[in-house]
């Protein structure tokens, strides 16, 4: 790539010739010169000193070869919070926020006697169990994850943002033997493996986004253990596919869950199916 001196417009116009995102760009531009998007529009006109602009060129190059700007920057906003994300986590998606919403319905703000008890299966990056406790502070939040890779991730951003999340390692509710929770979230695998969208995902954990041939292995499995996990007349609320809600609705149905019902995302899909455990 070029090394003659760029000013702030050139290094636009130039990432946008490269068929990058007008907020890719800027958004690129602003952590390469560590300044806001108004800083940007108030200073067209100066030039990028060499190494602003090594290290902008080196990210778009990664943005043009199509890595996710989440990963090049290192972080990612859900539910108002900056998460840091690595290769190691999925990026948290904006249609999650109504999974959050949902439990954030069911959490009373503070709860008689003891606190109201939450889990979250597979965290991540932590972005769903660290939303509710940031917004439930009285809440008790634990999260499993079964990468110790994302789990280091997901602590890391317990830590910076001082969530008392507790974490534990294993595969969905093995690591809760013996516990019971009010409510149970998830945003498990779910896309089927050959499914076509996965190609426009590749740079994202693979484990992560697969569960067998139609994508239900990992939501079958977490709602046939859920039971034993909840108190009577706790909620268990999972995100899904965009055609998967009869089947997960069913499948909560045959397995003691009543009052099942699905919300729908920003896309206006069906994502999210929950519903009430019944002794
Ligand atoms: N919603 C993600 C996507 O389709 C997949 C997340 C998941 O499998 N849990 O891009």
């Amino acid at each position: 790539m070029s090394l003659a001196a760029l000013t702030v417009h050139q290094a636009l116009r130039q990432a946008r010739a490269q068929g990058v995102e007008r907020l890719d760009t800027q958004l690129l531009l602003c952590a390469a010169l560590q300044q806001s998007r108004t800083w940007l529009l108030a200073h067209d006109t100066d030039p990028l000193s060499p190494e602003q602009q090594a290290r902008f060129e080196g990210w778009l190059e990664r943005r043009v070869a199509g890595e996710p700007l989440a990963y090049i920057l290192g972080d990612k906003e859900f539910f108002g919070l900056t998460l840091s994300v690595s290769p190691d986590v999925l990026i948290p998606r904006p249609d999650t926020e109504t999974l959050v919403d949902w439990a954030l319905s069911l959490i009373p703000d503070s709860h008689p006697d003891r606190p109201f008890t939450v889990l979250d299966l597979g965290t991540g990056s932590g972005a769903i169990a660290l939303a509710i406790q940031h917004q439930r502070p009285q809440a008790q939040v634990s999260a499993v994850d079964a990468s110790e890779a994302a789990l280091r991730v997901a602590q890391a951003n317990a830590r910076q943002l001082n969530l008392p999340v507790r974490f534990h390692h294993g595969s969905w509710l093995a690591p809760v033997a013996g516990q019971r929770f009010d409510l149970i979230v998830s945003n498990p695998p779910y896309i089927a493996e050959g499914d076509p969208h996965l190609a426009a995902l590749g740079h994202e954990p693979r484990q992560a986004l697969t569960a067998g041939p139609d994508g239900l292995d990992d939501l079958r499995a977490i709602i046939l253990a859920a039971p034993t996990h909840l108190n009577p007349g706790g909620w268990l609320l999972l995100e899904h596919g965009y055609d998967q809600s009869v089947a997960v609705s069913q499948l909560l149905r045959d397995s003691a869950f009543a009052n099942v019902s699905t919300r729908f995302d920003l896309g206006g899909q069906p994502r999210c199916t929950g519903g009430c455990f019944q002794t």
